[in-house]
């Protein structure tokens, strides 16, 4: 890593990344004025080298970001559970993604049985995902393994807490998206992983427990077709 930028040095990149930008696009940060419309919310880990966009080539305006702590999702956690809410409702958008990434230190800490003070509910979670899995996970006997299954079983109960929201089952059932996808970053070889989530597999066998899609909105946009 480099260690020897200063805090000034990120002003000066700032003005040379208007300077390319520019050279590219002189309109570039007109459009920017006009407003978003992405079609993907990237929900992610807050490490510092699972940079969202930058591993995805997206550009400013492509994708709507959230990061926090080993990339949870918790119903009881306004942030997450907002930036969901707003991207379904108002960017419409297309796809939400999940990624999380091997080497979690978040995942470790919970795989770790010790007092970690204020991050003990936020690791909560994460616990919660291998208490649900703990026979797959105790019969991996390679901790390396273990540890890379429990990060792909986190992104795949993230999933489907957010497959549990009335909003994303709601928009779902009258146009067809939002799709819930999960992967996993590799940063040993800089590789994205798409676990395959079977979407409407998750939200059929949920639907006995969840089925959120009796509000008013969708019944009467349902009563509207023939
Ligand atoms: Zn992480």
């Amino acid at each position: 890593m480099n260690n020897s930028k200063t805090y000034e040095s990120i002003f000066e990149n700032n003005k040379s990344w208007i300077q390319n930008k520019l050279n590219a696009d002189a309109d570039f940060f007109k459009k920017l004025v006009v407003g978003q419309s992405p079609e993907y919310l990237y929900i992610g880990c807050s490490d510092s080298r699972v940079t969202a966009e930058e591993l995805m080539g997206a550009a400013p305006g492509e994708v709507f970001v959230h990061r926090n702590i080993a990339n949870v999702v918790n119903s009881l956690d306004m942030n997450s559970t907002a930036v969901i809410e707003y991207a379904v409702r108002h960017l419409k958008v297309k796809h939400i993604i999940v990624c999380g990434h091997y080497g979690c230190g978040g995942v470790k800490a919970a795989m770790t049985p010790e007092d970690m003070g204020l991050m003990n509910p936020w690791l909560r979670n994460i616990r919660d995902v291998y208490r649900l899995h703990q026979n797959e996970l105790d019969e991996i006997s390679d901790e390396t393994k273990r540890y890379d299954r429990l990060v792909e079983l986190n992104v795949q109960e993230q999933c489907i807490n957010i497959i549990k929201m009335a909003c994303v089952q709601e928009r779902y059932i009258l146009e067809q998206f939002p799709i819930v996808h999960g992967w996993v970053f590799d940063m040993r070889t800089g590789n994205l992983i798409d676990l395959n989530i079977d979407f409407e597999e998750i939200l059929k066998n949920i639907q006995k427990i969840y089925d959120l899609t009796n509000s008013h909105w969708v019944m009467s946009r349902r009563n509207l077709e023939p």
